[in-house]
């Protein structure tokens, strides 16, 4: 699980319902630009060592578990490549 870069944890989280993420990569898409990487919270993306067919590292997702499907790489990848499916799981 990758480290969590929240400056403080929640007094509630105990009670918080945990949302499970899945993370779909479109790979002839992706430019390698790397935001979705650099910006997810809990470190679930990281850069290719592949090539695709367009000759770009594409991203590849390293640590699914820790994905909480918050949809910020889904959101801010500028070539759609990206597409998060969510569902919700009781307690954590
Ligand atoms: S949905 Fe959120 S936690 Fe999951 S990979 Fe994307 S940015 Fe990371
Ligand atoms: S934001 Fe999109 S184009 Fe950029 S590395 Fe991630 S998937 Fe590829």
């Amino acid at each position: 699980m990758g480290e969590r870069k929240y400056w403080r944890t929640p007094l509630d989280i105990e009670k918080a319902r945990k949302q499970k993420g899945r993370v779909i990569i479109h790979e002839e898409w992706c430019k390698g630009c790397e935001f979705c990487s650099f910006f997810c919270p809990l470190d679930v993306l990281k850069m290719s060592e592949r090539f695709n067919s367009k000759g770009y590292h594409p991203v590849e997702v390293v640590d699914e578990e820790s994905c909480v499907g918050c949809k910020l790489c889904e959101c801010i990848c500028p070539e759609f490549a990206i597409i998060v499916e969510c569902d919700v799981k009781e307690g954590r």
